[in-house]
């Protein structure tokens, strides 16, 4: 689509195009922020005591849990703000650069 903006100095804001609607509510899931990440939080299964803490932290929901227990990380939607590492009381989460950990693995993701 064009718009033919030579009057835009001149538009009221009823003739602006709307921005930013969502016409379909409940689209999130859709929308992949994984690839917004330059840290991978990686969970130490050993030092890792199940508090569940990084799970009610986490604003993405990414952390991943079933039966009261954490069973992986989402890094679908896991954007690596950090939040779920700074949080975790067994230091069991380690934020690590995302080339690296895919480096590290030779085409394996952590
Ligand atoms: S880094 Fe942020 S988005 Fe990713 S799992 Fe941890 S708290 Fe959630
Ligand atoms: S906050 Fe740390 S110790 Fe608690 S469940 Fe998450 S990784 Fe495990």
């Amino acid at each position: 689509m064009t718009w033919d903006i030579k009057d835009i100095q001149k538009w009221g804001w009823r003739q602006h195009p709307l921005g930013g609607v969502i016409k379909d509510p409940g689209n999130s899931c859709q929308f992949k922020t994984g690839g917004w990440r330059t840290f991978r939080p990686v969970r130490d299964e050993e030092k890792c005591n199940q508090c569940l803490i990084c799970y009610v932290f986490c604003p993405d929901s990414a952390i991943l849990a079933r039966d009261g227990k954490i069973t992986g990380i989402d890094y679908d939607f896991c954007k690596g703000c950090g939040i779920c590492a700074a949080e975790c009381p067994k230091d069991a989460i380690q934020m690590i650069d995302e080339t690296m950990a895919k480096k590290d693995n030779a085409g394996k993701f952590r």
